[in-house]
């Protein structure tokens, strides 16, 4: 059981599921790298895809990159906590990792969409933050996944075309971020997470701490 500690005293708590959305080429991805790297509590869940791998993505690291005949398999004996058609490909969340992962109290963070995030946030209300990245313009969004390089145009097109439904649904998220200066957006979610770690509802070992806390009988100062 994961444990939040206000000093040195360690509370258990219940694991946190992060979902982190955003039109294509705003900063999700590095804004969760950043987070990945910075925060060993918190893992991330590797996503299913039928998309094609790009040069710099990793089988098993990034995605699962998988055929639509295993993707449909995976559908249908319920191996998928959530899933969806983005950008004309499939993606979904193994359901094991995740479930493996909330029984010991560990944090995940979910890089996915908002269908995605709606399907989790149905699911497991509870245990479900998200956030929502915008970028400060429509042309610095185009230019961020021109620089990405990873793309090609048409694929960037498609993008672009279908981040204004993506962006449509900013409401239905618990926080909104503007990525416009990198750093700002990514102390605004680690702050996010931390505060959401001491959450009072989250944090199902404090009853025993208190009532510990008000059993012990503080031992008289030595000066009197
Ligand atoms: P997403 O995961 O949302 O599709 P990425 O994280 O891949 O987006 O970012 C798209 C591109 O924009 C990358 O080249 C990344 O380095 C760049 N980028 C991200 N945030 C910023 C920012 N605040 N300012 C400038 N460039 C950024
Ligand atoms: P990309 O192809 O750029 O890696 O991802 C395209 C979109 O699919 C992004 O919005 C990303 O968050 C979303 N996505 C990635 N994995 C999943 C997943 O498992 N489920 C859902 N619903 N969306 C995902």
């Amino acid at each position: 059981m994961v444990s939040s500690s206000d000093s040195t005293v360690q509370i258990a708590r219940r694991g946190l599921m992060l979902v982190i959305s955003s039109p294509s080429g705003a900063g999700k991805s590095t804004i969760a790298r950043t987070l990945l790297d910075r925060d060993k509590n918190i893992s991330l869940s590797v996503s299913v895809t039928t998309r094609a791998r790009r040069q710099s993505e990793i089988d098993g690291i990034h995605y699962h990159f998988i055929s639509k005949r295993e993707f449909e398999r995976l559908r249908e004996t319920e191996s998928l906590l959530e899933w969806a058609e983005v950008h004309g490909n499939f993606y979904g969340t193994p359901r094991e990792p995740v479930e493996t992962a909330m029984g010991e109290g560990r944090d995940m963070l979910f890089d996915i969409d908002w269908q995605g995030a709606e399907q989790l946030q149905d699911k497991m209300k509870a245990d479900v933050v998200s956030i929502f990245i915008l970028p400060p313009t429509m042309t610095e969004l185009q230019s961020r996944l021109h620089r990405r390089a990873e793309d090609t145009e048409d694929v960037i097109q498609t993008r672009l075309l279908n981040s204004r439904s993506e962006i449509e649904h900013w409401r239905d998220y618990d926080y909104v971020i503007l990525n416009d200066d990198l750093q700002a957006a990514f102390d605004a979610v680690e702050a996010i997470v931390k505060a959401e770690r001491v959450r009072r509802d989250r944090r199902h070992g404090m009853f025993d701490f208190v009532r510990s806390l008000l059993q012990e009988e503080p031992s008289l100062p030595t000066h009197l």
